[in-house]
């Protein structure tokens, strides 16, 4: 079924609950130190203020479990958001309530005011009936733009559309047409690239895309998994046993799709993962025992990079090495960069792969920025989001 819009419905005056993501990162100054989630959710604000709606921002911060704790309050968003708006914002003393209802019904149009962290009540993240029926007070409608959070079902994402009208915000849109497009017509040749941690975390999304994909690149600690699935030495690497078979049974279904599947050719190899440690360059299958695999070596990125090269869809999801540390980010900073540069169209998601393009400077020049790492793979998995799901049954 279609997803509402906000275009598609009359919003002119009403109070609306806006669900964002301005889940954003600060230091111990309680700086944000990354405004991207707040600057994605400006195109649905300012729309809204357009329509002279009063909106209610709502959002969560961090991981408090149902307290209060006071580093991770709202009260950091308010400047940076009024500042970019050009308004002012009011920051409201809780998420439901008395007080809070009271200063919803006094909102005049084009105001603003941000609610405090929804996950201070643990009924939040429970989906509670009750407190959604509390946040559905304070507004006349909902509309989601939180792509990040669309794949857990709670108060905010689910539960308050059994209350409200709702519709899908511009943010979470893009999302679900950019990702639609990769499961339902990539133009070809489709190259999906992962790296990072966990087998466990990605091995969803190779296999969903296993019909749709001709080629497969891997990076980072994943990759050894993969390595060692075929037999080849990896010393003291991250590796998860106990998914060797599942590997094993990709790597088969793989080659009998005739899928261009890439382990890296030549790794960097560290002696212990710190930026003090001795590394150097090893071809694939002589990790001698004690050391550790952090990066793909200089063969596998001139490889990555042709293949890269070639295709015509890209998503990207996960780093190519334990990138944090100077000495081992060179795959992953190539990767950024092949990318840029790339004809193809290029989708990347996952807070470490953002972080990435961000620090190679490339942020400009990949198409689609997903602002939801692991919604964006369990999108990609096949998986029906709660959050998009709830929309659709309007
Ligand atoms: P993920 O959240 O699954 O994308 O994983 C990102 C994390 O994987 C980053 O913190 C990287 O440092 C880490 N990582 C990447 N490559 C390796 C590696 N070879 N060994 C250990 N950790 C790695």
């Amino acid at each position: 079924m279609e997803i509402k819009d906000i275009k598609q419905v009359d919003l002119e005056g009403k109070r609306v609950f806006l669900r964002v993501d301005f889940n954003v990162p600060l230091n111990e100054k309680k700086e944000i130190t990354d405004e991207t989630r707040i600057r994605a959710a400006l195109p649905t604000i300012n729309y809204l203020l357009e329509k002279r709606c009063k909106v209610i921002l709502a959002s969560h911060l961090g991981r408090p479990k149902g307290k209060v704790v006071e580093s991770l309050r709202i009260a950091p968003v308010k400047e940076p958001l009024g500042k970019l708006l050009n308004k002012q914002v009011t920051l409201a003393p809780d998420c439901i309530g008395a007080e809070v209802e009271n200063l919803s019904l006094k909102m005049k149009e084009g105001e603003l005011l941000l609610l405090e962290n929804l996950r201070f009540h643990s009924e939040e993240e429970k989906n509670d009936q009750e407190f959604s029926e509390k946040l559905a007070k304070l507004a006349d409608f909902y509309v989601n733009d939180a792509f990040g959070t669309a794949h857990r079902a709670h108060s905010s994402t689910v539960g308050i559309t059994e209350f409200l009208p709702s519709a899908a915000g511009f943010l979470l849109e893009k999302e679900i047409k950019v990702l639609s497009k990769l499961l339902q017509n990539p133009e070809r040749p489709f190259l999906l690239i992962l790296g990072g941690a966990k087998v466990f975390d990605k091995v969803g999304v190779i296999k969903n895309l296993l019909d749709r994909v001709n080629t497969v690149i891997l990076g980072g600690a994943l990759s050894y998994t993969f390595v060692k699935a075929k037999n080849w030495d990896v010393g003291n690497s991250y590796v998860e046993y106990d998914k060797l078979d599942l590997v094993k049974g990709i790597l088969e279904e793989a080659r009998k799709r005739r899928i261009e599947f890439h382990t890296p050719l030549d790794h960097i190899i560290a002696s212990k993962i710190a930026a003090d440690s001795n590394y150097i360059t090893t071809e694939r299958g002589t990790i001698p025992s004690s050391w550790i695999g952090v990066d793909i070596g200089p063969k596998a990125i001139e490889e990555y990079k042709d293949c890269i090269k070639r295709a015509k869809t890209i998503f990207w999801n996960g780093p190519m090495g334990v990138f944090e540390i100077e000495p081992f980010a060179q795959g992953t900073m190539e990767i950024a960069r092949a990318l840029a540069s790339a004809d193809a169209y290029t989708v990347v998601g996952g807070g470490d792969s953002l972080a990435a393009v961000k620090k190679a400077g490339v942020r400009e020049k990949i198409d689609h920025l997903s602002t939801g790492g692991g919604a964006s793979l369990e999108f990609l998995e096949g998986r029906i989001l709660p959050g998009i799901a709830a929309l659709q049954k309007i």
